[in-house]
């Protein structure tokens, strides 16, 4: 509850139904919000602006909504945004397993599909070369068929692969899911046509992708041996998927733009807090990790030339070639 000490009532019922229906709000977004729900129930009568709710007032309408949602074991979270540390607050399931939940709006193949997709976004776009975490829209299309079904009975959670006996979807239909993952808030697509996980999809799926993508670990084995394909940031702790990595390719260390700044300014070095390599800052998670190569910048200008598709389809082949991607400079025409 709030702490003026008031009943749940309209106000916070209303604030609970805008937030439902996005999903996900920042404080920016929720400004406006609340600045209408003040105004129509506001003691005074009086139009409240927007300036004057105060990020104290969404805390609060926040602490109340959870208070109402958590016998229905959903919970809104906030993390920072990766990009630019403004907060973020999401809907988040707390019990049910996310792909379960994804179960109530979406077949068993489209479900499978999804796995399909985040295997390529954490495990074969995700690898100690490129940490990619996102995928093209190409690469994505690809994937529609469902090509290992043996491969998906060796995941942890068997109840979810048991459905996913299809053979797939169309190319059709994997595009229009693509599209329904995105309206839904799962995804986001990136200007240069990379989708990655949204912030609440993060928030969300954490413990998921940590289970899936992260090698417990065999008996006795050394932790850095362990496979740790899901990283936190090295300055705020919080989930990486955009970002800077060291220099050094066995290091871990693994920052957010924002969050180099303060954390090279309080060590008064810009070197790596581990292994003490000179961050030069040009070695990236995330999409930059292909932009950033001398052959996706290739196959920009080639595509700039030619017809668009042949452009797309170079940069896919690029990047299915895991070897080439990237480093080796001198690849074939
Ligand atoms: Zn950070
Ligand atoms: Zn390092």
């Amino acid at each position: 509850m709030s702490d003026d000490g008031h009943q749940y009532n309209d106000s916070n019922r209303a604030f609970l139904q805008a937030f439902m229906a996005r999903g996900a709000l920042n404080f920016k977004e929720a400004r406006p919000i609340l600045a209408a729900i003040f105004t129509v129930h506001g003691k005074q009568g009086a139009e409240t602006a927007e300036e004057d709710v105060t990020e104290a007032d969404m805390l609060s309408y926040v602490a109340a909504a959870n208070n109402a949602i958590s016998f229905f074991d959903l919970e809104i979270r906030s993390m920072p945004s990766q990009v630019d540390r403004t907060r973020i607050w999401a809907l988040v399931n707390t019990t049910s397993d996310p792909m379960t939940q994804l179960a109530t709006m979406h077949s068993a193949d489209e479900i499978s599909y999804l796995k399909r997709l985040l295997d390529a976004m954490f495990e074969t776009y995700n690898t100690p070369r490129q940490e990619i975490m996102a995928i093209t829209d190409m690469q994505a299309i690809k994937l529609h068929k469902n090509l290992s079904e043996s491969q998906a009975n060796n995941t942890q959670d068997g109840g979810m692969t048991q459905n996913s006996a299809g053979k797939g979807l169309t190319m059709a239909d994997a595009e229009r899911t693509l599209k329904s993952f995105v309206e839904e808030g799962w995804f986001e697509r990136s200007r240069n046509g990379f989708f990655t996980l949204s912030p609440r999809a993060l928030m969300e799926l954490k413990q998921y992708l940590v289970t899936t993508y992260n090698g417990p670990g065999d008996e006795g084995e050394e932790e850095e041996e362990r496979v740790e394909r899901i990283k936190n940031c090295h300055a705020c702790r919080e989930l990486i998927t955009v970002g800077q990595r060291c220099p050094t390719r066995e290091c871990a260390v693994r920052i957010h733009d924002v969050c180099t700044q303060n954390l090279f300014r309080a060590l008064r070095e810009r070197n790596c807090p581990k292994c003490k390599a000179e961050w030069v800052g040009e070695n990236y998670v995330g999409e930059r990790a292909v932009t950033t190569t001398e052959a996706w910048l290739k196959g920009r200008r080639r595509s700039k030339g030619g017809a668009r598709t042949s452009g797309a389809q170079q940069r896919s082949t690029q990047l299915a070639d895991e070897e080439g991607a990237g480093e080796e400079e001198e690849e074939e025409e």
